[in-house]
């Protein structure tokens, strides 16, 4: 029994699942504006840029991306599929919120989060039948109030589904650990956490991240975020040797676009061309890195 995955193209084995990346993204917009201002998106262009990017991650052995953007980042669940399928790429979409929490949810209580959450789960993303697989949450320097009810809805929706949340944080605020603590209050068992955004985590936050037996998600490499990459990586080769590795995933935080930066331009390359070949010099074995790209993800998704 290894358990079932939700994706775009319906629920898969997690044996099925491959080399996968925890924290990416297809496509993220100002929540609303493609539908209240279609003349400022060229959707066209957007669509190919996406396939485009997705190919050229499946054809560098990526066999499966998990798309955390959420409905404030202006998930398009339908979008995801179309790109998805085009270029045969496993996709797992998300449930949650990130960090604007709509004020739709001040007037609401922990419970109307957590049954929308488990809905996207069990049945689906409006009226699309596309389920989610993950459960994502945010927080920066503190964790809010607001951001303390979707926490909180989170960790409920995942005791009752067995899907996994996976938390946008600022390491070096070490949010994670007012997470953890919250989670850890409404019942999450460590093995259904992933702490994100931890590739420049110092030492003493990392160690209390790995103490709690939650995931640790390196997985900001290649972006503007990362001040010292090579630093970074050096570090991570270090927690590979032993015996964290088995808390440990890696990704990228890619997005093929992004409407609030006109400039950008992803990939989801730079592991397998930059990140992975200087593990493998700093002496990290391959069936470690096949450890964090593949056993790891496949524990963190299989949801039952
Ligand atoms: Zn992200």
């Amino acid at each position: 029994m290894t358990g079932h995955v939700s994706t775009t193209a319906g629920s898969v084995s997690a044996d099925e699942l491959g080399v996968t990346l925890m924290h990416e993204h297809v496509a993220i917009f100002s929540p609303g504006l493609p539908d209240a201002y279609p003349h400022l998106y060229d959707m066209e262009t957007v669509r190919t840029t996406c396939i485009d990017q997705l190919r050229a991650a499946h054809q560098a052995g990526i066999r499966t991306i998990v798309d955390v953007t959420t409905p404030d980042l202006g998930r398009d669940a339908l979008f995801i599929r179309e790109v998805a399928d085009a270029a045969e790429m496993q996709v797992v979409v998300a449930t949650g919120i990130w960090l604007d929490v709509p004020r739709y949810f001040r007037a609401r209580e922990v419970d109307d989060a957590t049954r929308l959450f488990v809905r996207e789960i069990e049945t689906g993303i409006g009226r699309t039948g596309i389920r989610a697989g993950i459960i994502k949450v945010a927080s920066d320097e503190v964790v809010t109030a607001d951001q303390e009810k979707i926490l909180r809805a989170a960790a409920r929706a995942s005791v009752q589904t067995g899907v996994t949340v996976s938390t946008h944080t600022l390491a070096s605020a070490r949010t994670g650990i007012r997470q953890l603590e919250i989670l850890d209050q409404e019942g999450v068992s460590p093995d259904r956490i992933v702490i994100g955004h931890s590739t420049e985590a110092d030492d003493v936050y990392l160690d209390a991240l790995y103490a709690s037996g939650a995931t640790v998600a390196w997985d900001q490499f290649g972006t503007w975020e990362v001040t010292d990459e090579d630093g970074a990586i050096s570090r991570l080769g270090g927690v590979l040797m032993g015996p964290r590795s088995s808390q440990t995933v890696i990704s990228m935080d890619n997005a093929s676009f992004v409407d609030w930066e006109p400039e950008h331009a992803g990939s989801f390359l730079h592991l397998a061309k930059v990140v992975l070949p200087r593990l493998t010099e700093l002496g990290v074995p391959p069936d470690t890195i096949r450890e964090i790209t593949e056993g790891v993800p496949k524990r963190l998704l299989a949801a039952g």
